[in-house]
């Protein structure tokens, strides 16, 4: 008969063993389907510790509570380590160390325990004679373990632990080489494939990308990263990576700055809400560990490595690795950014190159067809406006008609008309000359004092009916110079009628020169300048250059009036650009000086024409001059 206890003992037993071997054999099918070495490194925490619980648990049915409860409790914490440590050390990896340790610990202690028991016996056999005090055999007992034993036993334990725990990578070599061979590359494509190399070598994968992180912006204006990058050996490019700037995933590697595992983004739960196009690139990528770059604490670039070729999870001891692989990479890898950067920037100056070239171009063409206008409306509109001006000159003289007061007064309207028409047809026909270069001077020595007085002559009259005085001071001691005596007058003629249009009524015009001494080139015999000041509204500088250009009017077309020197009458807009052209072609230089624009305070403004004495062998031919945006308008 079996006592109830026994009974109750054997059930127990056979309950422990079907649950045990039933966890065991779920946990052995769950191991050997799990292909991922990161799960499979877990489940190796959880064997170990199911069988020291196992083994604890035997224990203590065999009557040995202490010692089964230790192992046990052991068991269960290594079980509890391994599935909740987010980053577990590779078990297999820390067992041979640990085997190592123990191992050489081990071999240390046989052979000091050895030593000892030889000195005690060396002691006990010769320390009684005369010839081997103590002393001396101690001594040469020391000299024994430091000079034979010690290095021996060094060698042995190395031994012992690059053939347990595997030998030990030069990191520092291989990493100093590195730094050394990518300090000037520029290329990405290089960069990753040395930096991949590199990282191949010393954490044991055969897998890695390069990427690139350069802030840009969608659609809707929100700010991402694209990660652009390389595949280090070989292969084809991996597809860019696009990561919102509030990803968990960019928020960590801004802050953080620790290498990732990919069991930390399945796990951690701050990696819960990474977005499902992020997971799917790293898993397109078989990312099993992402390595962040930075340069001047600024995140800008990431290494993603494949698994380990063993394919055992990367230790801590890796990690820290592809942590400095990373440090070093942030300088050349800035560089290359910075290069990329210029490059695009080269790019895009190319492109705003070309668009200038051609609107350059446009314009060009623009000017031709403007000037082509001009020339051939000025010479059509010659022809019938001298027809029209030598039959009003007629009808004028005709006695019948100045009779009759009131044709008498049309008939001098039309001869007036005529005359400024025939004026602004001849600027037309001048600016069509000098643009197409056609302008033809012939210099001869004249006294500028002379020619200016007779334009202001012809303009005296003009002057006095608007109140103004104008004066031109005395310029006896300038010298003759060459140039075209009717260009030259058009030049002051042009200057003189702007100064009064621009000046109220009761202003002062004074045309001043001076001799000017000698300079290089064109003026090499000096030359004189003119100055045409008046008191009038001024020019704001800014259209102090594109006064000059044809067309060009600061004032409103609604001003336009047929009086040449009605206060701000408009005209065509020609007379600076004639002017400008005609003094050029003389290889002088006309400019403008003034303020500002006021109506109500009058500053002026005051031109300055430079002439050089002797005109050069060949006249060079005038500046095209840039045509303005302003519709063309004939009066
Ligand atoms: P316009 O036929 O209009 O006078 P110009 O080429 O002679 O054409 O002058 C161009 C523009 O320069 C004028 O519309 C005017 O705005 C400005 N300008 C020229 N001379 C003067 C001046 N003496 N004072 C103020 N503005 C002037």
């Amino acid at each position: 008969m079996i006592s109830r206890e026994a009974a109750a003992r054997a059930a127990l037993v056979a309950g422990w063993a079907f649950f045990t071997l039933a966890t065991a054999a779920l946990s052995v099918w769950i191991a050997r389907k799990e292909a991922l070495p990161l799960r499979r490194n877990r489940i190796g925490y959880w064997m170990l510790g199911l069988v020291l619980v196992i083994l604890g648990e035997g224990l203590f049915l065999a009557q040995r509570p202490v010692m089964g409860g230790g192992l046990r409790v052991t068991g269960v914490l290594l079980s509890a380590i391994g599935l909740q440590a987010v980053v577990l050390p590779e078990m297999t990896r820390t067992l041979r160390v640990g085997l190592s340790y123990l191992a050489s610990r081990g071999l240390a202690l046989a052979v000091y325990t050895l030593v000892f028991l030889g000195v005690y016996g060396g002691f006990s056999m010769f320390s009684q004679g005369p010839f081997f005090p103590p002393v001396l055999v101690a001594l040469l007992a020391a000299a024994a373990v430091v000079f034979v034993l010690n290095p021996v036993l060094t060698g042995l334990q190395q031994t012992i632990k690059d053939a347990i725990a595997g030998k030990d990578r030069d990191a520092a070599r291989l990493l100093s080489q590195y730094t050394q061979g990518i300090t000037h590359i520029t290329d990405l494509k290089l960069l990753a494939t040395r930096m991949v190399g590199t990282a191949n070598q010393a954490l044991e994968n055969h897998r890695g990308f390069l990427f690139i992180a350069n802030t840009e912006r969608d659609a809707d204006g929100d700010s991402f990263y694209r990660l652009r990058g390389e595949q280090g050996a070989g292969g084809d490019r991996p597809p860019d990576g696009l990561i919102a700037e509030d990803s968990p995933l960019a928020l960590y590697f801004r802050s953080e700055r620790h290498p990732l595992t990919a069991a930390e983004l399945r796990e951690a739960p701050h990696f819960q809400e990474l977005a499902e196009s992020d997971r799917s690139w790293l898993k397109d990528l078989d990312a099993e560990l992402l390595v962040p770059i930075y340069a001047r604490d600024e995140w800008i670039g990431l290494l993603v490595l494949g698994p380990k070729n063993s394919g055992a999870a990367y230790s801590q001891e890796d990690l820290n690795l592809a942590g400095i692989l990373a440090d070093q990479t942030g300088v050349a890898m800035e560089n290359v950014r910075l290069v990329e950067g210029l490059t695009r920037l080269n790019d895009q100056f190319r492109r705003a190159y070309s668009a200038l070239e051609q609107a350059k171009q446009q314009l060009e063409r623009l000017d031709r067809t403007k000037s082509d206008f001009i020339s051939i409306a000025s010479h059509e509109l010659r022809t019938p406006l001298t027809v029209i001006s030598g039959s009003s000159q007629m009808l004028l003289a005709d006695p019948a008609l100045q009779e009759n007061p009131y044709t008498q007064k049309l008939v001098d309207k039309i001869v007036t008309g005529t005359a400024r028409m025939h004026e602004i047809v001849d600027s037309m026909l001048d600016i069509a000359k000098i643009d197409t270069r056609e302008l033809q001077l012939d210099p001869q020595p004249i006294a500028v004092s002379g020619l200016v007085r007779s334009v202001c002559a012809g303009l005296d009259e003009a002057a006095r009916e608007r109140g103004i005085t104008l004066e031109v001071e005395e310029m006896a001691g300038l010298p003759h110079i060459e140039a075209d005596v009717d260009a030259l007058r058009k030049v002051f003629y042009h200057l003189v009628v702007n100064a009064i249009k621009y000046t109220p009524d009761g202003g002062r015009v004074t045309i001043s020169g001076h001799p000017v001494g000698a300079e290089r080139g064109a003026f090499a015999e000096g030359g004189v300048k003119v100055t045409v000041a008046d008191t009038g509204i001024g020019i704001d500088p800014r259209y102090h250059e594109l006064i000059f250009t044809k067309f060009y009017q600061t004032g409103e077309l609604a001003l336009h009036s047929t009086g040449k020197t009605k206060f701000k009458g408009a005209g065509p807009g020609l007379g600076l650009a004639i002017a400008r052209g005609i003094v050029e072609a003389h290889t002088g230089r006309v400019w403008v000086e003034s303020p500002r624009c006021d109506e109500q305070a009058c500053p002026g403004s005051r031109f300055h024409v430079v002439l050089p004495r002797r005109q050069p062998a060949r006249l060079p031919e005038p500046s095209r001059m840039p045509t303005p945006s302003r519709p063309l308008v004939l009066h």
